[in-house]
């Protein structure tokens, strides 16, 4: 078999569990290997690591996929991967939809699978696995008898593998928009044209945390997307509901979202750019019971990161303006550039900005079906908070 040496001075971050080896990491790599390969990683000494996926071109240079001496990296084991992905996932009460694996925190490198009931949504954002993808693909077909596999694999990220940007069926076509239930409710999901992979799960766990502040509430929903918050909040109860995003394409399948589950005489949603809106609203006077808040990332590198925290505070200031004192703010950000303190403080900031005290009434990350493992600090990315402004 192949393999691969580590540096001597090599940081104990791999030896303590961290699956990504880097290019400055490595003494060796035997000549024959070609990128994709597993290949079995050695201390300088010779001592077995692991075995993972190798890729000249990224600078992840192998990304570890067991540490087990013994394993066989072949379809078999891959299909053995999805079934214990998939007996978490109902361990922890999933049933319908969930995200099947969560790339790293699955030990299953750079590996997305989402299952929306029947459909199963797939992205192979590195060349090792991109390679598995028949062997993923039967594995689901065993599993599950799915009525549909799609490919999201339209990723910027896929380019730094040397990988093609790309989407379409795995399985025989099939209608991609789709409709699941959640919490009771039902929402369109365009698997082909949705952002990321369709639908955001990972906040399908948090949507029920606003179910006791919304009620007999005027709820203010910025960036909705397809509504799904937004949709929640006026089935728990809330007077009436406006939600925004600057997406058409978005606000259109919100409105239809709204009117699946008969709640469009209390809900709807408006094309707008929210940081502008909120600060002619704030402006104007406007105020709301409850405001909730779900921006989109700002950056995906570190060196903007200032941007990020910007873009948080600033919005963050708008929308608790709008809050009438004793109602609520429901904020989120969905990177794992902004640290949890980090974001606690971009609030805090915001609050003092606004002149409000603001009291906690609940921290929440992703959901469960995301798992996040201790010791790898980039599978923890969302901050959900919920505050009263006073
Ligand atoms: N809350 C949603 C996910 C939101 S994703 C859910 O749970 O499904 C972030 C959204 O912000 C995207 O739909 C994007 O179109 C929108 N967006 C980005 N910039 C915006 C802006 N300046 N104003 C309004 N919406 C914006």
């Amino acid at each position: 078999m192949l393999t691969a040496r580590l540096r001597r001075k090599i940081s104990p971050r791999v030896l303590l569990g961290h699956p990504w080896v880097f290019a400055n990491e490595l003494e060796t790599v035997e000549a024959s290997a070609t990128d994709g390969d597993v290949l079995r990683l050695m201390t300088h000494d010779g001592k077995f690591v692991g075995q993972g996926y190798y890729n000249s071109q990224s600078q992840i240079r192998i990304r570890l996929l067991t540490r087990d001496p013994k394993a066989t990296i072949d379809a078999a084991y891959f299909f053995d991967q999805l079934e214990r992905c998939w007996s978490y996932r109902k361990k922890l009460g999933y049933v319908e939809n969930c995200r099947l694996v969560f790339g790293e925190a699955d030990g299953l490198p750079q590996l997305i699978i989402d299952k929306f009931n029947d459909y199963f949504v797939l992205q192979t954002l590195a060349l090792g696995i991109d390679r598995w993808k028949p062997a993923l693909v039967e594995a689901l077909e065993k599993i599950f008898q799915p009525k549909g596999i799609y490919e999201r694999n339209d990723v910027p990220v896929r380019g730094l593998e040397g990988l093609p940007l790309q989407k379409g069926f795995l399985s025989a076509p099939f209608d991609t928009r789709i409709q699941i239930r959640e919490n009771g409710l039902s929402f369109h999901v365009d698997l082909d044209q949705g952002q990321k992979t369709g639908y955001f799960l990972d906040q399908q766990d948090n949507r029920r945390a606003i179910q006791h502040i919304v009620r007999e509430a005027e709820v203010l929903g910025a960036f909705t997307y397809t509504g799904t918050f937004e949709v929640h909040a006026a089935h728990y109860g809330a007077r009436s509901v406006l939600g925004l995003d600057i997406s058409a394409s978005a606000v259109e399948m919100a409105n239809a979202n709204a009117a699946l589950n008969g709640l469009s005489d209390r809900c709807r949603f408006e094309v707008a750019n929210a940081f502008d809106v909120l600060k002619s609203w704030g402006k104007e006077g406007k105020s709301y019971d409850v405001v909730m808040l779900d921006p989109p990332a700002f950056t995906k590198s570190r060196e903007t990161i200032q941007k990020a925290i910007t873009g948080y505070k600033e919005i963050n200031l708008r929308g608790m303006k709008l809050v009438r004192p004793g109602g609520f703010l429901v904020t989120s950000s969905c990177t794992n550039l902004i640290q949890p303190e980090l974001f606690l403080q971009i609030i805090e900031m915001a609050a003092k900005d606004a002149r409000r005290k603001i009291r906690q009434v609940t921290y929440q990350t992703q959901s469960a079906d995301h798992p996040i493992v201790w010791g790898q600090e980039n599978t923890q990315y969302l901050k959900f908070l919920i505050v009263q402004v006073q």
